[in-house]
């Protein structure tokens, strides 16, 4: 067997090659390549699919993260509440705005830790950005509560949740806004950069529109000094086709968490768990290895499994965020997460034969050597 790729996207593009292709030549040969009919037409079936009356492509994740928080209006002075466990776009997306970012704990689900959301709260909090990590909808009833009480706004990033539900409802659908990525290796994946945002609000969709364009809304007359992030036909369209088959891309991922979570057994690894009201799409499926992470991932390798760690460095701790002085162990959970977690391959089109592999694999761990 050939080695097993943490993610693969090859599998996910033959399964349905010729709609892609049959789509790709279509927009090469109309002439119209940025911002045009597959945009609008998939701007219209993207908030259908999440549950929102609009939304914008954009260029990337990242861009839907930081012009979300420009179009409201969040900036210097302000403090932007967000998970310690994330990757590092969901805090630029808050700095790029000079605004500060201020790290709450996960929870047992590696979601923000809504009970300890409040005690962060000061005259500055603006907003809490949630971010849906590995693919579970974090508890968004609690959060709504507290950004009512407390009038914050709230914003969602959705980049790895793409159909994730809590109570139902999808994720991009509870804050004032949704930041999406369509980077390739992602649930929902174009075939290069993308991204959007999802909002029930005319005005906010109305001012993405501007920013994605150079603060224009009309050619030549600038409104604010704004972007070029715009999404290109070709990804749009490719986007409209993988999000007709969304539902059956979700169902195999989840097939595939329950394959590993039935199958895996060895007392040295923490399998993950979903909370009562949500669901998960399985961005990654995570595993927590206390004390031995870093044997297993060599044990792996050694045996021709990849397997990636989401994220070694927390962004408190990165270089790029050193000016926020935060210490080692300012975070502890956070920072034993970091230590623990490895995310194994998980990928559509990923076979039988191949995760049995993996699970024997990890069954094995420790077992064999002492
Ligand atoms: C991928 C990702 C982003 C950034 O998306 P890009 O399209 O790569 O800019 C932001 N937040 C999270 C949680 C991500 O996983």
């Amino acid at each position: 067997m050939d080695k097993i790729m943490q993610s693969r996207m090859d599998r996910g593009f033959y399964k349905y090659q010729e709609e892609y292709e049959q789509k790709a030549l279509e927009v090469l040969r109309s002439g119209w390549y940025i911002l045009g009919k597959e945009d609008e037409a998939f701007e219209k079936e993207f908030a259908e699919y999440v549950g929102t009356k609009y939304a914008v492509g954009l260029a990337s994740g990242l861009d839907a993260l930081w012009l979300a928080f420009r179009v409201l209006g969040i900036g210097k002075g302000d403090e932007v509440i967000v998970q310690g466990n994330t990757y590092i776009a969901s805090v630029m997306g808050i700095t790029i705005n000079d605004a500060t970012p201020v790290f709450v704990e996960p929870d047992q689900y590696y979601q923000i830790d809504a009970d300890k959301i409040e005690e962060k709260i000061t005259d500055k909090t603006k907003a809490i950005l949630v971010v849906h990590l590995y693919g579970q909808a974090a508890n968004m009833t609690k959060i709504q509560e507290i950004c009512k009480k407390h009038n914050l706004k709230l914003v969602e990033d959705c980049a790895q949740s793409h159909g994730a539900c809590h109570n139902g409802k999808m994720t991009g659908s509870f804050g004032d806004i949704g930041c999406f990525s369509f980077y390739p290796s992602k649930n929902m994946g174009a075939f290069g950069d993308a991204g959007a945002i999802t909002t029930d609000d005319p005005e906010l969709a109305r001012l993405m529109k501007i920013y994605r364009n150079y603060g224009s809304e009309k050619r030549y007359y600038n409104m604010v000094v704004g972007a070029n992030s715009r999404l290109d036909e070709l990804q749009a369209g490719l986007l409209r086709v993988k999000l007709k088959h969304m539902a059956e891309i979700t169902q195999e991922r989840e097939k595939l968490a329950k394959r590993y979570t039935e199958g895996i057994d060895n007392p040295l690894v923490i399998k993950p768990t979903i909370a009562p009201n949500s669901t998960s799409v399985w961005h990654q499926y995570v595993l927590r290895v206390p004390g031995k992470r870093d044997d297993l991932k060599q044990y792996l390798e050694d045996n021709d499994i990849a397997t990636i760690i989401h994220y070694p460095i927390p962004p408190h701790r990165s270089e790029a965020y050193g000016y926020l002085n935060m210490a080692e162990g300012s975070l502890p959970i956070t920072g034993h997460y970091a230590n623990e977690v490895i995310s194994l391959p998980m990928y559509n089109g990923m076979t039988g034969e191949e995760q049995d592999k993996v699970i024997d694999c990890i069954n094995a761990f420790g077992k064999i050597k002492q």
